[in-house]
């Protein structure tokens, strides 16, 4: 199969004759073959993207192209883009053979073809011996399966998916973003996939778009995303992070970081880091603590804490940790025998100053 690009420049769209604006000026490019994710909290407008490059949704500003060429105005059934709902949309009266064969039966193909390209696409998603039953008759995690194969078996240059593993319980939707990701390589079809959830975008996605407002907040690798967020919003919704907001004032290669509730922190100069009003951001795995005075590591920024709150999670202890007014978040690798910290502990946090952010506000 020929991979192809997507391309959105400057896309606007609006409902109400222009009053709600729901996509502002998105710049994307998806390359050929990417798995490739719409990443953002409900009503940040990441379906009605997905419904546009499918064109079920028609964007009044800007272009969109598939493979180089405007599409804007193709209709999406010749768009040869295959979408695969949440509801899986499967018609419950027709067996699975048929709910497969669907597409290809309207597309006038001859039966001996048909028999073929179904019994494949059935194969590719395991589904072989299901051919006769109803998908009523299936479960959640196959029902799902025969939606991707009625997609696939249509050979679409484009595949797009609308929160594919939201309906599925937690470990079946582990097992089938494997899967997916498995036949996407496979297959090399330029997906692109939305999802709330960002586990699930940071464990398959080549690269991810991260949503807010109808905004594109920034593109990037799930690593590049998490490492170098480039604003606040992305540092709190790729992964879990410690964010506070302060003044900023240098003075040769330390700086002073002044924060409501907490006073001011010492810390190492940054290329990033402009005097003035900005965020930092830390990730509570890049957070010590310790009890007592004894460490006196220059690498960290140490403040005094209270334990508040103490979560048990296995591989990790969870502390919320009350300093001054703020509430910072600080984990621990947990290892046989190790006790939680009980709450109203004194401890103190040694923040990692390496990977402390500066972010615009
Ligand atoms: P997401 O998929 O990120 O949850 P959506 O793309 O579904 O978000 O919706 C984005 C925004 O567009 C929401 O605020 C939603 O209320 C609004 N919206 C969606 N469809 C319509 C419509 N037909 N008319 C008006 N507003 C809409």
């Amino acid at each position: 199969m020929r991979k192809v690009s997507v391309e959105c420049r400057r896309v606007g769209l609006s409902y109400d004759r222009g009053k709600t604006e729901v996509l502002s000026d998105i710049n994307l490019r998806i390359e050929p073959g990417e798995f490739f994710a719409l990443l953002g909290p409900s009503g940040s407008g990441k379906s009605t993207l997905l419904r546009l490059i499918a064109g079920f949704n028609r964007h009044q500003r800007g272009e969109l192209l598939v493979d180089g060429k405007d599409v804007s105005h193709v209709e999406p059934s010749a768009r040869n883009i295959g979408m695969v709902f949440q509801s899986y949309a499967l018609w419950p009266h027709m067996r699975v053979w048929d709910n497969v064969a669907f597409g290809l039966v309207e597309r006038r193909m001859d039966k001996a073809a048909i028999r073929e390209k179904v019994g494949a696409a059935l194969e590719m998603v395991g589904l072989s011996a299901y051919a006769e039953r109803r998908p009523n008759q299936l479960s959640g995690g196959q029902q799902q399966r025969v939606a991707l194969a009625r997609t696939l078996v249509i050979e679409p240059q484009v595949l797009l998916l609308d929160e594919p593993l939201s309906n599925l319980d937690k470990k079946l939707r582990v097992q089938m973003r494997s899967e997916l990701l498995s036949l996407q390589r496979k297959l090399g079809v330029t997906t692109v996939f939305v999802t709330h959830d960002q586990e699930e975008a940071m464990t398959t996605a080549d690269r991810m778009a991260v949503m807010d407002k109808g905004v594109v907040q920034q593109v990037g690798t799930p690593v590049a995303l998490f490492d170098y967020p480039s604003n606040p919003f992305v540092a709190g919704f790729v992964g879990t992070t410690n964010l506070l907001t302060g003044e900023i004032e240098k003075t040769g290669d330390t700086l002073r970081f002044r924060t409501p509730g907490i006073g001011e922190l010492a810390m190492p100069t940054h290329p990033s880091a402009r005097p003035g009003r900005m965020a930092i951001s830390f990730r509570p795995h890049t957070v010590r603590i310790v009890i007592g005075d004894a460490v006196r590591d220059g690498a960290y920024v140490w403040v005094n804490g209270v334990v508040e709150h103490t979560e048990f999670l296995g591989e990790f202890t969870r502390y919320q940790v009350r300093v001054g007014e703020s509430l910072l978040t600080a984990d621990q690798p947990h290892y046989c025998g190790l006790a939680p910290l009980p709450p109203a502990v004194q401890v103190r946090l040694g923040i990692d100053a390496s990977q402390i952010r500066f972010l615009p506000l």
